[in-house]
């Protein structure tokens, strides 16, 4: 009789340390798949909860394929995302956005942009169309003085061009350190007066494969509603985006 009893507390003291084993591992668990996958999150289920805030409605058209590409790519921080326009093939919308700390995207900027006089899909070398697709952004350089770029910033000199001959095609090389005459395909870089003063080098072409296009950049505004394959925005934007951009941003144009 008193073994009886022995077993049957044993058995039930038992159930309610299993019991309790699953309650808690379940509580865990749930708590972690509510949160953002980041490390921060990690710390907080242990920690006392922090509000996560809602998600804001973002109106990007196709581009969110890269909102959600990048959500929790650590290194990628940054998106500008090139929208074009429905009615006009020159004419895009540019959105800028920050990544919070919940992995959530938020709208910097949005404002008005030209691209290519013929459009996107760039394939080749004074096509007029501007490369579609998802870029780097590989230098931030402008002929006005830095305006607090978080990229590094190069202030452009006289001897600066972007190369359009094969030997150093599609790179931004400075004569007065290579030994090279730049031919009548390269952009003297000084010469680009407004549309220079604020760029950002985008990563079209990087192989720099001969003829397949060179010299694609954000950067300011010129005197045309369209560019040569460039996108522009107006400078005071310019200057924001070098302002927030940092190194890992992508360009998505589409
Ligand atoms: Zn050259």
């Amino acid at each position: 009789m008193i073994n009886k009893q022995i077993i049957a507390i044993t058995v039930a003291v038992m159930l309610v340390i299993v019991g309790g084993l699953f309650c808690f591992g379940n509580t865990i668990s749930d708590t972690h798949a509510q949160q953002p996958q980041s490390n921060e999150s990690v710390q907080s289920a242990t920690a006392p909860q922090e509000a996560v805030p809602a998600e804001e409605p973002l109106n990007v058209g196709n581009g969110n394929v890269y909102l959600e590409q990048y959500k929790y790519d650590d290194s990628v921080h940054q998106l500008v995302l090139v929208r074009q326009s429905e009615s006009s093939i020159s004419e895009a919308t540019l959105y800028l956005l920050e990544k919070n700390k919940y992995n959530q995207w938020h709208l910097i900027m949005e404002c008005p942009a030209y691209i290519g006089q013929n459009g996107l899909d760039k394939t080749k070398e004074g096509d007029r169309k501007t490369p579609r697709g998802d870029f780097s952004l590989t230098h931030a350089m402008g002929i006005n003085p830095d305006p607090g770029s978080i990229m590094t910033y190069t202030v452009i000199t006289d001897t600066m061009y972007v190369c359009g001959d094969p030997e150093y095609y599609n790179q931004i090389i400075d004569t007065a350190y290579i030994d090279h005459h730049c031919g009548s395909n390269s952009e003297h870089l000084i010469k680009y007066v407004p549309q220079y003063n604020y760029t950002l080098y985008i990563g079209y072409n990087p192989q720099n494969e001969y003829g397949k296009g060179s010299a694609i950049l954000l950067h300011c505004f010129g005197s045309y509603p369209y560019t040569m394959g460039c996108v522009a925005i107006a400078e005071e934007n310019m200057i924001k985006v070098l302002q927030t951009v940092s190194n890992g941003s992508r360009i998505c144009i589409y």
